[in-house]
């Protein structure tokens, strides 16, 4: 299987402006706790990604309990708010309304630039190699950013374009990227993607089961998530600010992703961490909070070293599946079929 190792200067303020990412992360907080604050409506859950049933508290964080899975290493949140309590806060909350600013407008630029064009041309490059003659559709499920389409246009694979259950509030720019809006799953896709939309849904098995049925035969599947096993997450653990619930409900391990993927009947092809921004996270989360202390190693690599000794790191992270910035991309074989 492949994996792959990227490294062109981005910075993490290219693609999450810090004033917005502090303002989408204090609403999110505190609506969770409006929307999600009784206990007695929440459930527990098996883990998300292996389905076993043994598992230890980590952490509480806003008032959310956080788990690692005992078999697997995932971590996640239960007792968590039900799917359709999810549905109901990203369609009616303020936190829900600012993601369309926070993912599509004010971002859109230095996204395009830095990272959908890396992923189209990755896609791209799969679904050449995967398939024979014609391709079918292409999906974007949770459509968060439009210009997506304008990428996946270019590649001229594809005979139809559907966005699939976008954020609410983003369909007005999809239908301007004259791609259609379709709250139905469609069916005979040549490739679908799914961006930063795993770590949030209420039942991960169910999200990927779909987008098995939505494939055709040779389709792929590309996702990007965040995951447990990478190094700034497993520095940081419950110090990233960067995590809050809801967007976070699934921390899935490399381990448990792949036990997910074979349970729903996908062949992985790629499973990478081509993140570029571990090191520099940390750096900034020792800066801006004092009360974090790392590992001593750790500590003397990013506070005496130098910058080529952090892009080196940064290498080692991505070369070895260890960044958290997780990348997979799956086919469909047919042989559930
Ligand atoms: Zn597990």
């Amino acid at each position: 299987m492949k994996h792959m190792v990227v490294m062109d200067g981005l910075k993490g303020s290219d693609i999450r402006p810090p004033a917005l990412l502090s303002k989408f992360r204090e609403l999110s907080i505190k609506e969770s706790s409006n929307y999600f604050g009784n206990p007695a409506r929440l459930v527990s859950i098996p883990c998300p990604a292996c389905d076993s049933s043994v598992y230890l508290p980590v952490f509480v964080k806003n008032g959310f309990q956080y788990n690692r899975c005992s078999e697997c290493a995932s971590v996640f949140v239960s007792p968590r708010p039900t799917h359709e309590a999810l549905v109901r806060y990203y369609n009616s909350s303020k936190a829900g309304k600012f993601r369309v600013d926070y993912f599509s407008r004010k971002t859109e630029e230095s996204r395009r630039i830095h990272v959908l064009r890396s992923r189209v041309n990755w896609l791209g490059r799969i679904v050449d190699g995967v398939n024979n003659g014609g391709t079918g559709g292409f999906g974007d499920i949770g459509t968060n950013y439009p210009v997506i389409f304008d990428e996946v246009k270019k590649l001229d694979l594809f005979d139809g374009f559907y966005s699939i259950r976008p954020s609410p509030g983003m369909e007005g720019y999809i239908v301007n990227k004259k791609a259609r809006v379709s709250q139905d799953n469609p069916t005979g896709l040549g490739a679908l993607t799914a961006f930063e939309q795993l770590e949030h849904e209420y039942s991960p098995y169910d999200y990927i089961k779909d987008a098995y049925d939505m494939l055709s035969d040779n389709g792929v599947f590309f996702l990007t998530t965040r995951t447990i096993s990478g190094f700034d997450l497993q520095v940081l653990w419950e110090k990233a600010s960067y995590i809050f619930v809801p967007e976070h409900l699934n921390l899935l391990s490399i381990k448990g992703i792949t036990k997910l993927f074979t349970r729903c009947g996908l062949d992985l092809m790629e499973i990478s961490t081509p993140g570029q921004l571990d090191v520099e996270l940390v750096l900034h989360a020792i800066k801006e909070d004092s009360s974090i202390k790392l590992p001593s190693f750790i500590d003397y690599i990013l506070r005496s070293c130098s910058t080529e000794t952090h892009n080196d790191l940064q290498q080692f992270l991505q070369r070895n599946r260890l960044s958290s910035h997780l990348r997979i991309a799956a086919r469909k074989g047919g042989k559930n079929d």
